[in-house]
């Protein structure tokens, strides 16, 4: 039921140096289908990411201004864009699911930023070919949630797509109830999913898989190239790539206590980035097995499951480019460099968190008891890492023991911690364990203000979240333990 609106006449400066190149839209139309955006009557705007603006050489106040939120809502054609949605397919919750593709997303294009080429994408902009079911649209919490996290990503130091910019409108979208639409601005170097390659293995259609791998290869991995390795396969060479990436990331996740919820294999980037944000959620009390999806019934994507699922998405990713690899045992040794990259990158992370520079035998042991005392008392993750790192930098021991309802285990575990502690450098704790991270309830408490078309709250979280090591005086209220409430929030795949 959308209504068309009256069109500015206002042409949109965004402050471009130079013209978009749209190299996704090149590559033919068995990739995609060309289309506009549905527009949204009378969009206001709930957020603008002015640093990443700046970043991407954009003027904030063309953002906001009123051809800015037309443009960015779908409602206005941005001059040198080349709107399309892209087909993939993909396996969800462990099973097949055949041909998905973007069905609320919609590519502007590639716009040359001041950052470099960045793809520059709609969500929430209506039906495309690919919506099956669904109306194309993105609710208001969710687009805000998704906003806000992978800002707190960024901030945070994990590979993420980004938002620019959250516009809203009043119209109606049904859901378990009814809500109000939102549109966000995406932006990353490239949306391409693993789906997107099992789309076109599937179908076997493999000049088209290759077209698509030889895209990926030459624009974001082109020293696959001319490796020495595989026997100079660039597709294994790609692989390997991509599962160093997603290794990495994945220990990153972990380390900060993030679930992300669907890692279903087409809401997993090819560049290793974070991406999709529905029903994730940052750790409040640390429990390992913890099912952040409501929807997610068999706890398939549960917080210490997620790196045996990144790897069995690998798999997937190395049985649709099997065909260009051609050899079964190539692709399962590039496959590998997962399996032993990613204890390492946990262990460094993890290493990075307890102030341990340099690693020696019996890290494993310390960090493995932490986690082990941590799940035992479900201790708060954000704040026993934010204490412990306080207590190193000289604040009382006490603000930490008191966390623990086992003090005599944690007291044990304590001493061999400051043995190994006192030999390092002064450690640089307060950098790499956050003060803020986006707490459903924080989200939740921002959205109940957005609802009532007051933004700021959304604006405060940003702020916070884009420099989560920063101590931010007068909001120690957002870096607390979470209320008893928040325990009842309900994230499921609805948005
Ligand atoms: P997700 O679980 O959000 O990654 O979505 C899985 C698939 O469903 C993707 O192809 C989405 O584009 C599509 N989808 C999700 N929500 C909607 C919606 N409201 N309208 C159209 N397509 C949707
Ligand atoms: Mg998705």
């Amino acid at each position: 039921m959308d209504q068309a609106v009256a069109t500015p006449t206002e042409q949109l400066d965004l402050g471009l140096a130079l013209p978009w190149q749209n190299s996704f839209a090149s590559l033919g139309p068995a990739f995609y289908t060309e289309l506009m955006p549905s527009p949204l009557p009378s969009p206001y705007v709930v957020g603008v990411n002015d640093a990443l603006a700046r970043e991407l050489g954009l003027a904030p106040d063309a953002l906001r201004s009123q051809a800015g939120v037309e443009a960015f809502t779908g409602n206005q054609p941005i001059a040198g864009s080349q709107p399309l949605a892209s087909v993939y397919s993909g396996h969800q919750f462990g099973v097949w699911a055949g041909q998905l593709g973007d069905g609320r997303a919609i590519l502007l294009g590639e716009a040359h930023t001041a950052a470099g080429p960045r793809e520059i994408q709609l969500k929430g902009s209506g039906r495309t070919p690919y919506s099956r079911m669904g109306d194309g649209r993105a609710v208001l919490r969710s687009s805000i949630r998704e906003y806000l996290c992978s800002e707190a990503m960024w901030g945070l130091g994990i590979p993420t797509t980004r938002a620019l910019m959250v516009t809203g409108s009043d119209a109606p979208v049904r859901r378990e109830e009814m809500e109000t639409s939102a549109v966000v601005t995406r932006v990353a170097p490239s949306f391409m999913r693993f789906g997107h390659f099992e789309h076109f293995s599937a179908r076997n259609q493999l000049d088209e898989l290759r077209t698509l791998a030889d895209y990926v290869l030459d624009r974001f991995y082109p020293q696959c190239r001319s490796t020495d390795k595989f026997a100079g396969n660039a597709y294994a060479a790609l692989l390997e790539q991509v599962s160093e990436r997603t290794a990495a990331m994945v220990a990153q996740w972990q380390a900060v206590g993030f679930c992300h919820g669907v890692m279903n294999t087409d809401n997993m980037s090819i560049l290793g980035l974070t991406i999709d944000y529905g029903p994730f959620q940052f750790l409040d009390a640390f429990d390992p097995g913890h099912i952040c999806n409501h929807s997610d019934d068999q706890g398939r994507y549960a917080y210490n499951k997620q790196p045996n699922i990144a790897y069995w998405n690998l798999f997937c990713l190395g049985q649709a480019l099997l065909p260009l690899i051609g050899d079964q045992d190539l692709a399962l040794a590039a496959l590998e460099s997962y399996k032993q990259l990613f204890p390492r990158e946990l262990e460094l992370r993890m290493r990075a968190k307890l102030g341990l520079p340099d690693a020696q035998p019996q890290d494993r042991e310390l960090i493995e008891g932490i986690l082990a005392l941590l799940a035992a008392d479900k201790v708060d993750y954000t704040i026993f890492w934010r204490r412990l790192s306080m207590h190193a930098a000289g604040e009382p021991a006490s603000l930490v023991r008191d966390l623990f309802l086992q003090r005599e285990a944690f007291d044990a575990w304590s001493l061999q911690y400051s043995k190994r502690l006192s030999t390092e450098s002064a450690p640089q704790m307060l950098r790499t364990n956050p003060k803020y991270v986006l707490r459903n309830h924080l989200g939740e408490l921002a959205i109940r203000q957005a609802k009532l078309k007051d933004h700021s709250g959304v604006e405060d979280l940003l702020a916070l979240l884009q420099a989560p090591y920063d101590e931010h005086p007068g909001h120690n209220d957002k870096a607390g333990f979470p209320p008893d409430w928040a325990t009842q929030i309900e994230i499921s795949c609805s948005s």
